[in-house]
């Protein structure tokens, strides 16, 4: 475990009287030389405002350059080191202008290839000159060559290898490598005289690094380290700050949690016969699971401790309606319920149902998204003020500083995929300073293993969906090559003959909603053409409100045959007759979004099928993801599956999602790590209480980021 965690110089211990006032951990950046405003400024964007803000601020990757390589053993993709001869400089015109510069070091040659190019530059790469370069090798026209590498000439034979990887930061304009590299040496070197209070060490199994040897490791590892690890994040220090971090972020929630205790909602019943009567109505049975998640929640409701319940349950398990209970007796009660989506699509199918299943006992339902005018918008907020609305279901819009609730006592909040929301709601609803508070329902389709759960929601009591509404047919899902299109139109205009409905969902092209949406209408057009006699819908993210609750609407009464959409309909959208789904380039689809969009259908009494398009040539990992569709319809399968496979890269995606404002721990990559996380935050507890504090807030500059978004 100790691999090369050897510590560096101690060179200033000497000086240790002159002890710096704050730990580092609250001393701001500015006290390193050469942080002015500006660099500040930059900083701060990364999130950085403190020295230990700084010192956790951990590479993404790293850079060889340990070792200089000969030429003659490079292969393509490589980042290396070389240093070689200059053996030619000629400006070539082909396609651009570019400068070749032949660089040979006796076991083979490379070309550096440069676009842009001062004369200066073109100058000073003279023959015969010993230049070493750092850069990517590629497979160019030349043979080998880097483009644009790094570069800088050597003496004669003085040859000053760097003993340690380079580390490479997550950076931003204006802010380049060098200088970070720079600032974070120096925030190291205060590291020997005033190193950070480790307060987790104590409470770790025998073997673990410090926290101080973690972080020099990881800004400067040395060149024996094991690359592979680190760059999968397994590596002992980056695990162990990732346990630190995680048992600070467990100790805030069960803090949040705590501080409920002292809060009072209101209690809310509600009359047996009413309830009894609204289940009536509904035009089905409630199932065992959802009984008993509603038999939870009417528990929570009767007391004035506020309610913090997690309702998890598989798509189409029918979260809505146990959610819509809650607001029925919020409604009995006199109170009223904020219901919060994170899309408008699904805000008004909510305000559909909720409508139909509350309308009836008299208590109003209204919406309000960002897109209503402001007229209508006035109406919504004149019911809610006065409290002529009992419910309001909506989008962020709900929580702006002006809307104004007559009694709030129950908020919801819908789909959320996003762990983190349910804190900065709580803040949201802390800065009212009311004095009692809403109680809190957060639903969610994420099956996410228990300990996982205890972590992300420490704060959060459970309640889980584990059954679908009966009679159900699980989605048979079929992986087929995208040259088998022709075919595939064919089928679907069978299916929709037959009057079933179908979504054919575009391939995602990138987090642009404007490409994906002209996607999508390339799509709706090529398969009119191909397709005359079916109606198709086009769903997409630019569409105004109104048109897409239009189109939905129309799907939604069967006025529409087949719907082309984007991954907009990923979340909550209930069709009941849609019965086939295509997914184009499914390939590029992670296993949470895959099973989440199948979730569209499978619905109904109908049996139901996924098509998964691909594009070949699959990766290994697309190829797993596509067998794990196939095979299993079981949320937490999928969510097993998905741990399993995700790569550094993609994790890193989640994280950057903001899936709670971790810096350095992932909660799905260290899943692992989180019982171990539980015992510790449980010892850190009882043994010291004191320096919880401390910890937290140690950790939490993120957390107060991602509150003021
Ligand atoms: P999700 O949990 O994904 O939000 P929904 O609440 O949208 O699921 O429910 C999916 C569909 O199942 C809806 O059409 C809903 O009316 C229906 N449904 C919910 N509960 C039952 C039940 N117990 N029996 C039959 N249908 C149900
Ligand atoms: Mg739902």
């Amino acid at each position: 475990m100790n691999q090369g965690l050897s510590a560096q110089s101690s060179g200033s211990r000497g000086r240790a009287a002159a002890k710096p006032r704050l730990p580092l951990t609250e001393e701001s950046v500015t006290a390193l030389k050469g942080v002015g405003p500006r660099v500040a400024e930059r900083l701060e964007r990364l999130g950085v405002t403190t020295v230990g803000d700084l010192l956790c601020l951990l590479p993404v990757r790293y850079e060889d350059r340990t070792q200089i390589r000969p030429i003659g053993s490079l292969a393509p993709g490589e980042k290396v080191l070389v240093q070689g001869r200059i053996e030619l400089v000629e400006v070539v015109f082909r396609r651009r202008r570019s400068m070749l510069c032949r660089v040979a070091d006796g076991t083979g040659g490379l070309t550096l290839r440069f676009f842009h190019f001062s004369r200066a530059q073109q100058e000073n790469l003279s023959r015969g000159a010993r230049i070493s370069c750092f850069g990517e090798v590629r497979l160019g026209p030349t043979g080998l060559e880097m483009v644009h590498p790094e570069y800088s000439f050597v003496g004669s034979d003085e040859d000053v290898l760097s003993d340690r990887l380079t580390p490479v930061y997550p950076t931003t304009e204006g802010l380049y490598q060098q200088r970070l590299r720079g600032l974070v040496e120096q925030a190291l070197s205060r590291l020997e005289t005033a190193p950070l209070d480790d307060y987790v060490q104590p409470l770790l199994p025998h073997g673990w690094p410090t926290l101080d040897t973690a972080l020099r490791l990881l800004h400067g590892p040395p060149r024996d380290v094991d690359k592979e690890s680190l760059l999968n994040r397994h590596h002992p220090g980056q695990l162990r700050l990732a346990i630190e971090e995680l048992v600070a972020q467990r100790l805030s929630l069960l803090q949040v949690g705590k501080d409920r205790d002292i809060e009072h909602a209101r209690a809310l019943t509600i009359e047996p016969d009413l309830l009894a009567s609204f289940r009536e109505h509904l035009g089905f049975q409630l199932t065992g699971a959802q009984n008993r998640a509603v038999g939870e929640v009417l528990e929570d409701l009767a007391v004035t401790r506020p309610m913090h319940r997690l309702l998890q349950g598989d798509v189409g398990s029918g979260k809505t309606v146990v959610a819509a209970s809650a607001a029925l007796v919020a409604a009995a009660a006199g109170s009223q319920t904020a219901v919060m989506v994170p899309t408008e699509l699904l805000a008004e199918q909510h305000l559909r149902n909720f409508k139909a299943w509350l309308e009836p006992f008299g208590f109003g339902v209204t919406c309000l998204t960002s897109s209503i005018t402001a007229a209508a918008r006035r109406q919504v907020y004149s019911a809610l003020e006065t409290g002529r609305a009992s419910v309001a279901v909506g989008t962020h819009a709900l929580f702006q500083q002006d809307v104004r609730f007559a009694s709030l006592g129950l908020v919801i909040v819908d789909e959320q995929h996003r762990f983190g929301v349910h804190q900065r709601l709580a803040l949201m609803l802390k800065g009212q300073a009311k004095r009692t508070v809403p109680h809190q329902l957060v639903m969610t389709a994420t099956p996410i293993p228990r300990t996982l759960a205890m972590t992300a929601y420490a704060d959060l009591d459970c309640s889980i969906i584990d059954e679908l509404p009966p009679g159900r047919q699980p989605v048979k899902t079929v992986v087929m090559r995208e040259s088998r299109r022709p075919e595939l139109v064919q089928r679907v205009e069978a299916h929709c003959r037959a009057g079933q409905q179908a979504y054919w969902v575009c391939p995602l092209i990138e987090e642009s909603e404007t490409l994906d949406s002209q996607a999508a209408e390339q799509l709706h057009e090529d398969l009119q053409g191909a397709l005359p006699d079916l109606r198709i819908g086009l769903l997409h993210g630019r569409l105004r409100p109104a048109d897409k609750d239009d189109v939905m609407r129309r799907f939604k009464d069967g006025g529409l045959d087949l719907l082309v959409a984007t991954t907009v309909i990923e979340v909550g959208v209930d069709v009941p007759n849609a019965t086939l789904m295509v997914i184009e380039s499914a390939e590029r689809l992670g296993l949470a979004q895959l099973h989440q969009l199948r979730g569209r259908v499978g619905r109904g009494q109908a049996a139901s099928s996924c098509v998964l398009l691909y594009k070949p040539p699959l990766s290994g990992v697309a190829r797993e993801r596509l067998g794990v569709m196939r095979e299993t319809t079981d949320g937490f399968k999928v969510a097993q599956k998905d741990l399993e496979l995700r790569g550094p890269g993609e994790v890193l995606g989640t994280r950057q999602t903001g899936l709670m404002q971790l810096k350095i721990a992932d909660l799905v990559r260290n899943a692992d790590l989180l019982p171990m996380v539980i015992d510790i935050s449980d010892a850190f507890l009882t043994q010291k209480p004191a320096d919880v504090d401390a910890l937290v807030r140690r950790w939490n500059s993120g957390q107060m980021r991602y509150a003021r978004v």
